[in-house]
Protein backbone atom coordinates (compact mmCIF):
# COMPACT_ATOMS: atom_id res chain seq x y z
CA UNK A 1 0.00 0.00 0.00
CA UNK A 2 2.75 2.56 0.33
CA UNK A 3 4.75 2.21 -3.02
CA UNK A 4 1.10 2.59 -4.50
CA UNK A 5 0.43 5.73 -3.11
CA UNK A 6 4.28 6.95 -4.13
CA UNK A 7 3.25 5.68 -7.37
CA UNK A 8 -0.13 7.61 -7.90
CA UNK A 9 1.88 10.68 -6.08
CA UNK A 10 4.76 10.64 -8.80
CA UNK A 11 2.32 9.56 -12.12
CA UNK A 12 -0.02 12.75 -10.58
CA UNK A 13 3.23 14.97 -10.48
CA UNK A 14 4.22 13.89 -13.73
CA UNK A 15 0.59 14.56 -15.50
CA UNK A 16 1.18 18.07 -14.24
CA UNK A 17 4.83 18.25 -16.00
CA UNK A 18 7.03 17.71 -12.66
CA UNK A 19 9.08 14.75 -12.95
CA UNK A 20 9.98 13.30 -9.48
CA UNK A 21 13.13 11.56 -9.49
CA UNK A 22 12.04 8.71 -6.62
CA UNK A 23 9.83 8.62 -3.61
CA UNK A 24 12.25 9.29 -0.92
CA UNK A 25 11.67 13.35 -2.94
CA UNK A 26 8.12 13.29 -2.56
CA UNK A 27 8.59 12.59 0.97
CA UNK A 28 11.21 15.36 1.81
CA UNK A 29 9.23 17.46 0.30
CA UNK A 30 5.96 17.23 2.28
CA UNK A 31 8.97 17.94 5.23
CA UNK A 32 9.57 20.95 3.91
CA UNK A 33 11.22 24.14 6.14
CA UNK A 34 13.33 26.71 4.16
CA UNK A 35 12.97 27.10 0.19
CA UNK A 36 15.78 28.76 -1.19
CA UNK A 37 15.62 29.77 -4.66
CA UNK A 38 17.78 31.75 -7.50
CA UNK A 39 17.02 34.31 -8.92
CA UNK A 40 17.82 34.33 -12.54
CA UNK A 41 15.55 31.84 -14.33
CA UNK A 42 14.07 30.57 -11.57
CA UNK A 43 11.98 33.99 -9.93
CA UNK A 44 12.59 36.05 -13.16
CA UNK A 45 12.12 35.38 -16.82
CA UNK A 46 15.84 35.19 -17.29
CA UNK A 47 15.19 37.15 -20.17
CA UNK A 48 16.76 40.61 -20.21
CA UNK A 49 16.17 43.88 -22.18
CA UNK A 50 18.32 47.04 -22.33
CA UNK A 51 17.19 49.79 -20.70
CA UNK A 52 19.61 52.04 -21.09
CA UNK A 53 23.05 52.32 -21.97
CA UNK A 54 25.85 53.89 -20.89
CA UNK A 55 29.13 54.37 -23.14
CA UNK A 56 32.10 56.12 -22.31
CA UNK A 57 35.17 56.65 -24.85
CA UNK A 58 32.61 54.60 -27.56
CA UNK A 59 29.77 54.86 -28.97
CA UNK A 60 26.68 52.86 -27.74
CA UNK A 61 26.50 50.66 -31.19
CA UNK A 62 30.16 49.68 -30.68
CA UNK A 63 29.63 48.82 -26.78
CA UNK A 64 26.27 46.39 -27.54
CA UNK A 65 28.66 44.78 -30.83
CA UNK A 66 31.85 44.02 -28.16
CA UNK A 67 29.38 43.21 -25.34
CA UNK A 68 27.78 40.57 -27.91
CA UNK A 69 30.67 39.29 -29.71
CA UNK A 70 32.51 38.72 -25.88
CA UNK A 71 29.34 37.00 -25.09
CA UNK A 72 29.36 35.04 -28.26
CA UNK A 73 30.36 31.56 -26.46
CA UNK A 74 28.27 32.02 -23.13
CA UNK A 75 24.17 30.44 -23.14
CA UNK A 76 24.24 32.47 -19.49
CA UNK A 77 20.76 34.40 -19.76
CA UNK A 78 22.60 38.05 -19.66
CA UNK A 79 24.90 36.78 -22.59
CA UNK A 80 21.51 35.29 -24.46
CA UNK A 81 19.96 38.61 -24.18
CA UNK A 82 22.91 41.00 -25.02
CA UNK A 83 23.33 38.89 -28.88
CA UNK A 84 19.46 39.40 -28.49
CA UNK A 85 19.76 43.38 -27.81
CA UNK A 86 22.45 43.68 -30.84
CA UNK A 87 20.30 41.22 -33.24
CA UNK A 88 22.92 40.76 -35.92
CA UNK A 89 24.33 37.56 -37.35
CA UNK A 90 27.76 36.95 -34.83
CA UNK A 91 31.17 36.57 -36.92
CA UNK A 92 32.88 34.31 -34.14
CA UNK A 93 35.79 34.76 -36.48
CA UNK A 94 36.10 37.84 -35.17
CA UNK A 95 36.38 36.21 -31.23
CA UNK A 96 39.45 34.73 -29.50
CA UNK A 97 40.78 33.62 -25.99
CA UNK A 98 36.90 33.33 -24.68
CA UNK A 99 36.85 32.81 -20.71
CA UNK A 100 33.78 32.72 -18.60
CA UNK A 101 34.07 33.30 -14.90
CA UNK A 102 30.96 32.07 -13.42
CA UNK A 103 29.07 34.63 -11.19
CA UNK A 104 31.54 37.89 -12.09
CA UNK A 105 31.34 37.69 -16.25
CA UNK A 106 33.61 36.81 -19.42
CA UNK A 107 36.58 37.80 -20.82
CA UNK A 108 37.62 38.07 -24.66
CA UNK A 109 39.59 39.37 -27.25
CA UNK A 110 37.57 40.65 -29.70
CA UNK A 111 38.92 41.99 -33.15
CA UNK A 112 42.31 42.03 -30.91
CA UNK A 113 40.98 43.85 -28.14
CA UNK A 114 40.99 42.87 -25.40
CA UNK A 115 37.01 42.88 -23.68
CA UNK A 116 35.89 42.35 -20.25
CA UNK A 117 32.18 41.78 -19.85
CA UNK A 118 30.53 41.21 -16.53
CA UNK A 119 29.61 43.09 -13.18
CA UNK A 120 30.59 45.56 -10.78
CA UNK A 121 33.08 43.34 -9.08
CA UNK A 122 34.50 41.38 -11.62
CA UNK A 123 35.83 44.98 -13.58
CA UNK A 124 36.99 46.17 -9.77
CA UNK A 125 39.15 42.86 -9.41
CA UNK A 126 40.60 44.29 -12.70
CA UNK A 127 41.38 47.28 -11.13
CA UNK A 128 39.10 49.26 -12.64
CA UNK A 129 36.06 51.91 -10.87
CA UNK A 130 32.62 50.88 -12.56
CA UNK A 131 29.96 53.32 -12.07
CA UNK A 132 27.31 52.30 -9.94
CA UNK A 133 24.13 52.90 -12.02
CA UNK A 134 21.14 55.13 -10.01
CA UNK A 135 17.91 53.01 -11.24
CA UNK A 136 17.13 49.14 -10.70
CA UNK A 137 18.65 46.71 -13.16
CA UNK A 138 21.66 43.96 -13.83
CA UNK A 139 24.33 46.37 -15.23
CA UNK A 140 26.55 44.47 -17.32
CA UNK A 141 30.36 46.76 -17.11
CA UNK A 142 32.27 46.93 -20.16
CA UNK A 143 36.42 47.35 -20.30
CA UNK A 144 38.21 47.66 -23.85
CA UNK A 145 41.98 46.84 -23.57
CA UNK A 146 42.15 48.11 -19.77
CA UNK A 147 39.50 51.26 -19.91
CA UNK A 148 36.22 51.14 -18.24
CA UNK A 149 33.85 52.17 -21.51
CA UNK A 150 30.49 52.27 -19.39
CA UNK A 151 27.79 50.38 -18.56
CA UNK A 152 24.62 48.57 -20.00
CA UNK A 153 21.88 48.39 -17.92
CA UNK A 154 19.11 45.33 -18.37
CA UNK A 155 16.27 44.67 -16.45
CA UNK A 156 14.56 41.04 -16.60
CA UNK A 157 10.61 40.23 -15.21
CA UNK A 158 9.52 38.44 -12.57
CA UNK A 159 7.65 35.16 -14.21
CA UNK A 160 3.61 35.73 -13.58
CA UNK A 161 3.26 32.89 -10.71
CA UNK A 162 6.33 33.56 -8.99
CA UNK A 163 4.51 35.43 -5.85
CA UNK A 164 1.75 32.43 -6.51
CA UNK A 165 4.51 29.96 -5.96
CA UNK A 166 5.78 31.61 -2.53
CA UNK A 167 2.13 32.15 -1.20
CA UNK A 168 1.64 28.13 -2.05
CA UNK A 169 4.86 26.99 -0.32
CA UNK A 170 3.99 28.86 3.10
CA UNK A 171 0.51 27.21 2.73
CA UNK A 172 2.66 23.62 2.89
CA UNK A 173 4.08 24.48 6.14
CA UNK A 174 7.53 26.10 4.43
CA UNK A 175 8.80 28.34 7.06
CA UNK A 176 11.45 30.27 5.45
CA UNK A 177 11.47 31.26 1.75
CA UNK A 178 15.27 32.81 0.86
CA UNK A 179 16.80 34.09 -2.30
CA UNK A 180 20.04 33.32 -3.64
CA UNK A 181 21.38 35.32 -6.61
CA UNK A 182 24.99 36.96 -7.87
CA UNK A 183 22.72 39.78 -8.87
CA UNK A 184 23.24 43.36 -7.33
CA UNK A 185 21.80 44.22 -4.21
CA UNK A 186 19.45 47.15 -6.56
CA UNK A 187 18.27 44.30 -8.42
CA UNK A 188 17.82 41.71 -5.48
CA UNK A 189 16.18 43.83 -3.32
CA UNK A 190 13.21 44.73 -6.29
CA UNK A 191 12.39 41.24 -6.70
CA UNK A 192 12.79 40.35 -3.12
CA UNK A 193 10.43 43.42 -1.85
CA UNK A 194 7.54 42.43 -4.58
CA UNK A 195 7.37 38.81 -3.63
CA UNK A 196 7.97 39.44 0.01
CA UNK A 197 10.45 37.15 0.03
CA UNK A 198 11.52 36.25 3.69
CA UNK A 199 15.84 36.77 3.42
CA UNK A 200 17.28 37.94 0.29
CA UNK A 201 21.25 37.77 -0.14
CA UNK A 202 22.87 39.53 -3.06
CA UNK A 203 26.20 39.27 -4.89
CA UNK A 204 27.12 35.53 -3.99
CA UNK A 205 29.49 33.63 -5.65
CA UNK A 206 28.63 29.91 -6.28
CA UNK A 207 30.85 29.30 -3.62
CA UNK A 208 28.77 31.52 -1.26
CA UNK A 209 25.84 30.24 -1.92
CA UNK A 210 27.21 26.74 -1.12
CA UNK A 211 27.93 28.58 2.38
CA UNK A 212 24.48 30.00 2.76
CA UNK A 213 22.79 26.79 1.95
CA UNK A 214 24.96 24.80 4.87
CA UNK A 215 23.58 27.80 7.43
CA UNK A 216 20.45 27.10 6.51
CA UNK A 217 21.22 23.33 7.20
CA UNK A 218 21.97 23.85 10.45
CA UNK A 219 18.90 25.98 11.34
CA UNK A 220 16.67 23.13 10.21
CA UNK A 221 14.32 21.70 13.00
CA UNK A 222 14.53 17.69 13.30
CA UNK A 223 12.70 15.84 10.46
CA UNK A 224 12.38 19.10 8.49
CA UNK A 225 14.00 19.46 4.51
CA UNK A 226 16.42 22.16 2.91
CA UNK A 227 14.77 22.65 -0.85
CA UNK A 228 16.85 24.34 -3.50
CA UNK A 229 15.14 25.28 -6.39
CA UNK A 230 17.73 27.16 -10.14
CA UNK A 231 18.27 27.13 -13.25
CA UNK A 232 21.44 25.45 -13.18
CA UNK A 233 23.38 28.41 -14.50
CA UNK A 234 26.29 28.04 -12.00
CA UNK A 235 24.64 26.01 -9.47
CA UNK A 236 25.03 22.44 -9.69
CA UNK A 237 27.11 22.43 -6.30
CA UNK A 238 24.25 24.40 -4.39
CA UNK A 239 21.95 21.92 -5.99
CA UNK A 240 23.84 18.93 -4.69
CA UNK A 241 23.42 20.92 -1.13
CA UNK A 242 19.94 20.54 -0.31
CA UNK A 243 17.65 17.78 0.59
CA UNK A 244 15.50 18.36 -2.89
CA UNK A 245 17.24 20.07 -5.42
CA UNK A 246 14.62 21.48 -7.65
CA UNK A 247 15.80 22.29 -12.11
CA UNK A 248 13.81 24.50 -14.38
CA UNK A 249 13.66 22.04 -17.67
CA UNK A 250 13.61 24.54 -20.25
CA UNK A 251 16.14 27.03 -19.22
CA UNK A 252 18.14 24.78 -17.11
CA UNK A 253 21.70 23.25 -18.00
CA UNK A 254 21.86 19.84 -18.27
CA UNK A 255 24.37 19.17 -15.64
CA UNK A 256 21.53 20.56 -13.29
CA UNK A 257 18.69 18.54 -14.81
CA UNK A 258 20.82 15.39 -14.31
CA UNK A 259 21.72 16.54 -10.51
CA UNK A 260 18.14 17.62 -9.08
CA UNK A 261 16.12 15.38 -7.53
CA UNK A 262 12.93 16.63 -9.36
CA UNK A 263 12.51 18.93 -12.64
CA UNK A 264 9.97 21.25 -13.78
CA UNK A 265 9.78 21.12 -17.35
CA UNK A 266 7.63 24.46 -18.20
CA UNK A 267 9.76 26.41 -15.03
CA UNK A 268 7.44 27.69 -13.74
CA UNK A 269 7.67 28.40 -9.99
CA UNK A 270 4.12 27.85 -8.65
CA UNK A 271 4.47 23.67 -9.84
CA UNK A 272 7.39 23.69 -7.01
CA UNK A 273 3.67 24.37 -4.76
CA UNK A 274 1.54 21.89 -6.28
CA UNK A 275 4.15 19.11 -6.65
CA UNK A 276 4.11 19.80 -2.16
CA UNK A 277 0.40 19.92 -2.40
CA UNK A 278 0.77 16.94 -3.71
CA UNK A 279 3.66 15.31 -1.72
CA UNK A 280 1.56 16.03 1.40
CA UNK A 281 -1.92 14.51 -0.26
CA UNK A 282 0.69 11.34 -1.25
CA UNK A 283 2.35 11.12 2.67
CA UNK A 284 -1.35 11.02 3.69
CA UNK A 285 -2.68 8.59 1.36
CA UNK A 286 -0.01 6.04 2.15
CA UNK A 287 -0.83 6.60 6.15
CA UNK A 288 -4.46 5.84 5.39
CA UNK A 289 -3.72 2.47 3.63
CA UNK A 290 -1.18 1.66 6.32
CA UNK A 291 -3.54 1.83 8.77
CA UNK A 292 -6.66 1.10 7.49
CA UNK A 293 -4.53 -2.70 5.96
CA UNK A 294 -2.85 -3.30 9.79
CA UNK A 295 -6.68 -2.50 11.34
CA UNK A 296 -8.98 -4.70 9.42
CA UNK A 297 -6.31 -6.99 9.58
CA UNK A 298 -6.03 -6.92 13.16
CA UNK A 299 -9.98 -6.98 13.84
CA UNK A 300 -10.41 -9.97 11.67
CA UNK A 301 -7.57 -11.67 13.56
CA UNK A 302 -9.30 -11.23 16.73
CA UNK A 303 -12.77 -12.37 15.27
CA UNK A 304 -11.16 -15.26 14.12
CA UNK A 305 -9.28 -16.10 17.57
CA UNK A 306 -12.59 -15.97 19.04
CA UNK A 307 -14.38 -17.79 16.59
CA UNK A 308 -16.47 -14.96 14.82
CA UNK A 309 -15.28 -14.64 11.40
CA UNK A 310 -15.22 -16.80 8.73
CA UNK A 311 -13.21 -17.85 5.65
CA UNK A 312 -15.32 -14.37 3.33
CA UNK A 313 -13.82 -12.06 6.18
CA UNK A 314 -10.43 -13.24 5.64
CA UNK A 315 -10.61 -13.30 2.16
CA UNK A 316 -11.85 -9.32 2.16
CA UNK A 317 -8.85 -8.77 5.00
CA UNK A 318 -6.64 -10.07 2.39
CA UNK A 319 -7.59 -9.30 -0.94
CA UNK A 320 -10.33 -6.74 -0.38
CA UNK A 321 -8.06 -4.34 1.82
CA UNK A 322 -5.60 -4.18 -1.31
CA UNK A 323 -8.36 -3.41 -3.73
CA UNK A 324 -9.37 -0.75 -1.61
CA UNK A 325 -5.79 0.49 -0.49
CA UNK A 326 -5.07 0.71 -4.72
CA UNK A 327 -8.28 2.76 -5.23
CA UNK A 328 -7.17 5.37 -2.63
CA UNK A 329 -3.86 5.64 -4.02
CA UNK A 330 -5.56 6.79 -7.29
CA UNK A 331 -6.08 9.76 -5.42
CA UNK A 332 -2.92 10.93 -5.08
CA UNK A 333 -2.92 10.72 -9.21
CA UNK A 334 -5.54 13.06 -9.37
CA UNK A 335 -4.44 16.13 -7.53
CA UNK A 336 -6.22 19.71 -9.44
CA UNK A 337 -3.91 22.28 -10.63
CA UNK A 338 -5.31 25.64 -9.69
P1 LIG B 1 21.99 34.40 -10.44
O1 LIG B 1 22.40 34.03 -9.06
O2 LIG B 1 21.11 35.61 -10.46
O3 LIG B 1 21.40 33.27 -11.23
P2 LIG B 1 24.68 34.09 -11.63
O4 LIG B 1 25.33 33.45 -10.46
O5 LIG B 1 24.47 33.27 -12.84
O6 LIG B 1 23.31 34.85 -11.23
O7 LIG B 1 25.53 35.37 -12.03
C1 LIG B 1 25.74 36.38 -11.08
C2 LIG B 1 26.13 37.68 -11.71
O8 LIG B 1 27.36 37.55 -12.39
C3 LIG B 1 25.15 38.19 -12.73
O9 LIG B 1 24.11 38.93 -12.17
C4 LIG B 1 26.05 39.06 -13.60
O10 LIG B 1 26.22 40.33 -12.99
C5 LIG B 1 27.38 38.33 -13.57
N1 LIG B 1 27.54 37.42 -14.73
C6 LIG B 1 27.57 36.07 -14.70
N2 LIG B 1 27.76 35.57 -15.94
C7 LIG B 1 27.82 36.62 -16.77
C8 LIG B 1 28.00 36.78 -18.19
N3 LIG B 1 28.13 35.75 -19.01
N4 LIG B 1 28.03 38.04 -18.67
C9 LIG B 1 27.90 39.12 -17.86
N5 LIG B 1 27.73 39.03 -16.54
C10 LIG B 1 27.70 37.83 -15.99
MG1 LIG C 1 21.31 31.50 -12.05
Amino acid sequence: SIPLGFFGGIGGASKAGILVKGSNYLEALSHAQTVVMDKTGTLTEGKFHVTRQKAVEITPEEQLELAALAESASNHPIAQSLKEAYGKAIDTERVEDVQEIAGHGVSARVDGKQVLAGNAAYLENAGLQPETPTEIGTAVHLAVNGVYTGYILIADTIKPDAAQAVQAFRQAGVSTVAMLTGDSESAAEAVGDTLQLDEVHAKCLPADKVQFMQAYRAKLAKGRTLVFVGDGMNDAPVLAQSDVGVAMGGLGSDAAIAAADLVILDDKPSKLGLAMHIAKKTMGIARENIVFALGVKAIVLVLGAVGLAHIGAAVFADVGVSVIAILNSTRAMRTKFK
